[in-house]
């Protein structure tokens, strides 16, 4: 949707109208027909029905060329302000439409003095909520209650009614309060459960390490067992000595056997005839050279 012309000052020629909504062009683009769109009317219209609104030709959005130069021409055409009907009568380029009615002294903005409400316009609010409404703030009662009085009931302030007025509000703030309060903590419940939803995940997985460690413990302690059986009966018949001091066959610990164990490094010692170092590096190929190594002590 273009702007309204009537906004303008001075009268637009044709050419710089949508030929869908008939405004003054906002962003225009133009068709390989040579047909001028806002982009914002003509885009839903050519992804809707492919094809160009006044001649039926085939159209994809790929189609339309932005118009910079025309749309810069139509951003520094002048225009009046929205609120020339409350009392504006500043005029400025259309590029300046969103800074000024921010910031105009005619927009309609809504006293906040509670009970008033009344409409007027951005440049009078101060004087209005200070010196003219009704509903303004003038004094605390000193007769007890000590309720703020107002401009219209400071002559006939009850401080009785003051007081059950105030006990309302108050009832209606706690009532919202309570609201809230409800709401944040089904938020934290929800919260509090999945964090404890975590923390149950964790004390599992720390309980099923726990296990798997202590069942490699008790495997390696019964490959440990059976090693030093081994090294025992050699130790006994040919005085020899076997350890595996640098152990790394935890994961075959499971399916132990003495052709299968992965051993990267035995070390065979002698007793009292000195030290006979030995170390072998590797897996099957290693526990068969100590194999064939054993049998040829035993
Ligand atoms: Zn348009
Ligand atoms: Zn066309
Ligand atoms: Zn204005
Ligand atoms: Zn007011
Ligand atoms: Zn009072
Ligand atoms: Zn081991």
């Amino acid at each position: 949707m273009g702007f309204d012309s009537e906004k303008f000052i001075l009268n637009i020629s044709e050419d710089k109208k949508c030929a869908l909504c008939a405004c003054v062009l906002d962003n225009p683009v133009k068709t390989p027909c040579d047909h001028i769109f806002c982009s914002g009317c003509i885009l839903p219209w050519v992804v809707r029905r492919g094809k160009c609104p006044k001649d039926c030709q085939v159209l994809t959005p790929h189609d339309l060329d932005n118009l910079l130069p025309l749309r810069q021409t139509i951003l520094d055409m002048v225009v009046k302000c929205d609120f020339v009907e409350r009392g504006c009568g500043v005029t400025f380029r259309l590029m300046d439409l969103v800074s000024h009615t921010q910031d105009c002294a005619f927009r309609p903005v809504t006293c906040e003095n509670y009970g008033c409400g009344a409409t007027l316009n951005a440049g009078d609010l101060v004087h209005h909520e200070a010196d003219e409404c009704m509903f303004r703030p003038v004094g605390i009662c000193q007769k007890g209650c000590g309720q703020v009085l107002l401009q219209n009931n400071q002559d006939n302030h009850d401080c009785l009614e003051a007081l059950k007025l105030h006990i309302n509000q108050q009832e209606l703030r706690i009532g919202t309060l309570s609201e809230d309060l409800k709401r944040q903590n089904f938020k934290h419940e929800k919260r509090e459960k999945g964090l404890l939803g975590k923390v149950t995940d964790l004390h599992n997985d720390l309980k099923n390490q726990a296990m798997k460690f202590e069942n490699k413990l008790s495997e390696c302690k019964q490959h440990l067992t059976r090693l030093s059986m081994v090294g025992m009966r050699l130790a006994w018949e040919k005085n020899v000595k076997i350890k595996d001091p640098y152990c790394r066959c935890w994961p075959q610990l499971q399916t132990w056997d003495i052709e299968s164990v992965d051993i990267k490094v035995i070390m065979l010692e002698r007793d009292k005839k000195g030290s006979l170092g030995f170390n072998i590096m590797g897996g099957f190929t290693g526990m068969h050279t100590i194999l064939k190594f054993l049998k040829t002590m035993l």
